[in-house]
């Protein structure tokens, strides 16, 4: 069985192609079908519908069942902000180190007691006879006061969790713990009743 994974980033295909290929799915991806994926405006206002509105784009372009997800960090002290707008966070030339400045500095007076967060990852699935089902995963930390270590990406820097600070530690600690390896692993325990 095919499966179309609906993301341009190669970290993600790998995670994925990984954890399909024992079930027996060929996990293929744009540059496989020689084709590129039209651009999706992220207009949902919550990691599913995103996660959803990726992949049903997916399914479109390719009659697939495809696969897409949507991550993102939500601050409690920020009323859940950045959420959905996390990667544009300080605006049109967002990057990760001003993403992270402007994270610390609305912050600022927060102490550390209520800096607390969470990362959410939501991995839809849609299938072109109309089943979908969506897969989230989980990982609640504090937000620290500067930045720690320069591994991973994004947010990980500031994001300090029981195992330390996501910005210092090994990608396979990271995995074991993280909401984007919580939602994968759900997904593959809900993908077998679909297959
Ligand atoms: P995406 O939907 O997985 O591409 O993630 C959207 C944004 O959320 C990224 O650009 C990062 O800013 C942030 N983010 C998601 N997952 C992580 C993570 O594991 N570490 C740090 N930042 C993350």
């Amino acid at each position: 069985m095919k499966f179309f994974i609906a993301t341009k980033n190669p970290k993600k295909l790998k995670e994925l192609k990984r954890i399909l290929e024992p079930l027996g799915i060929d996990a293929v991806c744009e540059s496989d079908l020689d084709i590129v994926l039209p651009e999706v405006e992220e207009t949902g206002t919550t990691f599913s519908e995103n996660a959803m509105l990726k992949a049903v784009s997916g399914m479109n372009a390719t009659g697939l069942v495809s696969v897409a997800d949507d991550s993102g960090l939500c601050v409690d002290a920020l009323g859940g902000e950045p959420g959905v707008y996390s990667a544009r966070y300080s605006g049109p030339d967002s990057n990760d180190n001003r993403n992270i400045e402007k994270l610390l500095e609305s912050l600022k007076d927060v102490p550390y007691e209520i800096r607390t967060a969470r990362f959410v990852t939501v991995v839809a699935c849609v299938f072109p006879d109309g089943r979908s089902f969506t897969a989230e995963g989980v990982c609640e930390g504090h937000i620290t006061t500067e930045k720690h270590g320069d591994n991973g990406f994004g947010y990980d820097p500031v994001f300090e969790t029981h195992k330390g600070v996501f910005g210092e530690l090994d990608s396979s600690v990271k995995d074991a713990i993280s909401h984007r390896g919580k939602a994968l692993k759900k997904f593959s325990e809900i993908i077998k009743d679909y297959i």
